[in-house]
């Protein structure tokens, strides 16, 4: 593996979107693709549109406060003072805890634990998470569970295209992120529901029915033991707890699977053949086997195949989730999330405690301790044990919260709720106080890409005036709420340099990493913990992180989807994303080309469905749930399942895909259901 790549050149810089973290340059703004090792030159139509971004005439100059029901201008020190002086009071009134922050996947990892500090120090409340809990959290929970550390993919991009078979479960690359399909040129196995643009390039596809995703994985595990397949070697030397989890998979045989799931079971039989027959092998997992209720047992599942083919940590193969958002690994490592502290630590772990609280200069005992999770932070909005206030950066949960109607319903109750963003999203829409914060080629800082690779966005362009970094913010808020100023530095290097010496000895130690040594373009996975270093681009060839060094098995079983189908909502209903847009869409439903190709939501359903409740292709629709109903152009699409219905969840109002989906919760990670729900198609 190359360790050091030519440094980067004036205008080099990242696509603002998802994990893969392309390189471009940027030439006033014109984007020009650069050779880096997660798209080898190549980028999608949303990479080549993002300098549209820089451009849009949607773009927020100035602060607005919301007066007699309208969102006026305002100076920066009208808005900050007027947000500090509610945050303090609300402080003081009704404690600490009814401040609420809520952070995203796409800050930077200098936003990401500046935000973690602010909301534990200048506000003192426990009640932080991030809308990465939507996105991650079944697969970090998983990862944390088997290996005792989570890092996306553990190996870097190269391996893949080494790989002679890869397993990829629940995404779909073709359309999230179009350049990663060159590294897989090995023979590929889909799992998904759909026939998506991904699955038409696979050798193999199985369809399993929208939630059935762990009884598939029990199956093929099955037919890898029955078939002489298991490595048992690998098993007894690195890893533990196998008879467990195969006295539940032995139960379900191939066929059992196949009245479970649709698959048949010899087409489970034969992704274990090819799996066990190929030289080297990667299992992937992505959103659509995580985000279930029982999703960190769903990822489990993957993993204890993984493990009985033998692969994790074994050279040139592996298991591995892909990240979805920019900065989806880095947003979970620094501080954003309600259950940790920066490094990736524990915050209920009292060492761990003590050593951030010495970093940031206060007492151990003045940081809280745990808070909600996104879902139920949000569900707890203006209840009488909720938060009154909510400041939001990076984030837009109208649109991308499960259940939306109920949120929104939930923001309005908020006695004051606070959007940091570069244009009026719909959640800033909602606010009574937005700050119009630079955008991803305007700043300075660091994201951590799906591999685990530390990179440098440098400021490409200048922001427009009236615009300030989300770094000013927290420094102005937390300077009027008597924090001293040195504590809340707003310039990303220096900001970057505590995060170093936060995170050291921490599961993603980054104490190694500096700005210097991006700009030299040293190749740079965590953990880096020296500055001699060179990184750590494959993980747990010696030993996994569990103290005994070994990986664990789960004791997995399968139960089925929170929200079963009945007379009355007789179909699943399966959310996701498509090629021009990306999360909840506020960004590229600006850019007019991918506006124009994707302009409004759609629900993808086999003809037989749609005949079958008086719906004509192209015609309108209405999808009803439990929560809620919305409104989509039909799409007849013979490949679909006849019980299955898609929506992709990027458009606003009543096209939110979201106004259906179930928040029933996964018992270890908090991540709500997105993937499956019970629907009826109706005529509009
Ligand atoms: Fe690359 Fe993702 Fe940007 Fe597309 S959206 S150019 S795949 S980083």
């Amino acid at each position: 593996l190359v360790t050091r790549l030519a440094a980067p050149g004036r205008g080099d810089t990242h696509c603002p979107y998802c994990a893969l973290q392309c390189g471009m340059r940027l030439t006033g703004t014109t984007v020009e693709s650069r050779d880096f090792p997660t798209n080898r030159g190549g980028l999608c139509q949303k990479g080549w549109t993002a300098a549209e971004l820089l451009r849009t005439p949607a773009r927020l100059t100035t602060p607005l406060v919301r007066v007699d029901g309208e969102l006026r201008p305002a100076s920066w020190d009208t808005a900050v003072d007027l947000v500090a002086a509610k945050l303090a009071r609300s402080r003081d009134v009704h404690g600490a805890d009814s401040v609420a922050v809520f952070g995203g996947g796409g800050l930077t990892n200098e936003k990401a634990y500046l935000l973690g500090k602010f909301a534990r120090v200048a506000l003192g409340t426990a009640q932080i998470d991030y809308n990465g809990r939507f996105c991650m959290s079944s697969a970090a929970a998983a990862g944390m569970r088997a290996f005792g550390l989570d890092r996306g993919m553990p190996f870097p991009i190269d391996d893949l295209a080494r790989s002679a078979a890869v397993l990829l479960v629940g995404a779909n690359p073709a359309e999230t992120m179009p350049p990663f399909l060159q590294h897989l040129t090995g023979t590929l196995i889909v799992i998904d529901p759909r026939r998506t643009a991904t699955a038409e390039r696979a050798h193999l596809h199985l369809r399993p029915r929208p939630g059935t995703d762990l009884a598939l994985a029990l199956g093929i595990l099955h037919a890898v033991v029955a078939d002489g397949h298991y490595r048992g070697d690998y098993a007894a030397e690195r890893t533990a707890g196998f008879d467990a989890a195969w006295r539940i998979a032995a139960a379900w045989w191939p066929e059992r699977v196949e009245r479970v799931t649709g698959v048949a079971a010899s087409d489970q039989r034969r992704a274990a053949a090819l799996l066990a027959g190929a030289r080297t092998a990667h299992i992937l997992t992505g959103r659509g086997t995580e985000q279930h209720s029982n999703g960190t047992d769903s990822v489990g599942a993957w993993i204890n195949l993984a493990l009985a083919l033998g692969l994790p940590g074994t050279p040139g193969s592996g298991y591995g989730c892909l990240t979805g958002q920019g900065n989806g690994q880095g947003g979970r490592e620094h501080g954003q999330k309600a259950d940790q502290l920066p490094g990736y630590r524990k915050i209920t772990d009292p060492d761990a405690r003590a050593y951030v609280a010495s970093v940031w200069g206060v007492p151990p005992e003045s940081l809280p301790g745990p808070g909600r999770s996104a879902y139920e932070l949000l569900d707890s909005l203006g209840r009488d044990d909720g938060p009154r206030a909510l400041l939001v950066f990076g984030s837009n949960v109208v649109v991308s919260a499960p259940n939306a109607g109920h949120i929104a319903d939930r923001l309005s109750t908020l006695d004051l709720l606070v959007v940091a963003d570069f244009v009026l999203s719909e959640t800033a829409a909602l606010a009574d106080v937005v700050f119009p914060v630079t955008q991803w080629a305007e700043e300075g800082g660091t994201m951590t890409n799906l591999e685990g690779r530390v990179l440098l966005r440098s400021t490409a362009i200048a922001a427009p005036e009236g615009v300030r970094s989300d770094l000013d913010l927290l420094r102005d808020l937390a300077i009027r709420l008597g924090q001293p100023e040195q504590r809340f530095p707003a310039d990303p290097e220096v900001v970057f340099d505590e995060l170093r010496r936060a995170s050291r000895g921490g599961p993603a130690d980054y104490s190694g990493v500096t700005y210097q040594r991006l700009r030299d373009g040293d190749q740079l996975h965590w953990p880096v913990p020296t500055t001699e270093h060179p990184g750590t681009p494959r993980m747990f060839l010696d030993s996994f992180a569990h103290p005994d060094g070994r990986a664990r098995f789960a004791a997995v079983d399968y139960t089925g989807p929170a929200e079963p189908v009945d007379d009355e909502y007789p179909l699943l209903a399966t959310t996701g994303r498509v090629l021009q847009h990306y999360q909840s869409g506020a960004q590229t439903r600006l850019v007019a080309e991918l506006a124009d190709a994707e302009p409004e939501v759609f629900v993808q359903v086999h003809p037989d469905t749609a005949a079958r409740v008086g719906v004509g292709d192209r015609g309108r629709a209405r999808v009803v749930s439990r929560r809620g109903e919305t409104e989509a152009v039909v799409r007849c699409d013979p490949t679909m399942r006849l019980d299955t219905v898609f929506l992709p969840f990027h458009f606003p109002g009543a096209q939110r895909a979201n106004l259906l989906t179930n928040p029933a919760l996964d018992p270890y990670s908090r991540m709500p259901e997105f993937k499956v729900c019970a629907v009826r198609l109706e005529p509009s």
